[in-house]
């Protein structure tokens, strides 16, 4: 079995962004040789996630209208978190998005349905983050 280890560095200007890395992601699996078994991608931070769904720019404004809704930034003294910080509306963003996504490796290629697409979720950006691209099979 080979096995296949590479972070994607991130380093969002704005809050808040969906960021399509599903090329990203196929140029790991090509560089890592490996034609059948299973991709996982994770964001290594508690503010930020990745998730699969479609790469429509009116679906990702709903997500962010979604997500304000459901845990709102501001006013940020409405969270105990918030003590020396502002970002937990950012930990509950990325737990309704997800931390990971796994996706099989059939024929050297990504064995997505037709509008699968990887994102990285970034809900507490401006600073330098990361994503774990992790491949196993052979
Ligand atoms: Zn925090």
């Amino acid at each position: 079995m080979k096995s296949y280890r590479k972070e994607l560095w991130f380093n969002v200007p704005t809050r808040r962004a969906l960021i399509n890395i599903t090329e990203q992601v196929a140029e790991c699996l090509k560089e890592s040789g490996i034609k059948e078994g299973l991709i996982l991608v994770n964001a290594m931070h508690i503010t930020a996630s990745v998730f699969i769904n479609d790469d429509e720019s009116g679906l990702h404004h709903d997500y962010e209208v979604w997500l304000e809704q459901l845990a709102p930034h501001d006013p940020v003294s409405q969270y105990r978190h918030n003590v020396g910080e502002d970002n937990a509306d950012a930990h509950m963003k990325r737990q309704i998005m997800g931390r990971e996504v796994v996706v099989a490796v059939t024929d050297g290629k990504l064995d997505f349905g037709t509008w699968e697409r990887i994102f990285y979720g970034e809900f507490d950006g401006r600073r330098k983050k990361r994503v774990l691209v992790k491949i196993i099979g052979e």
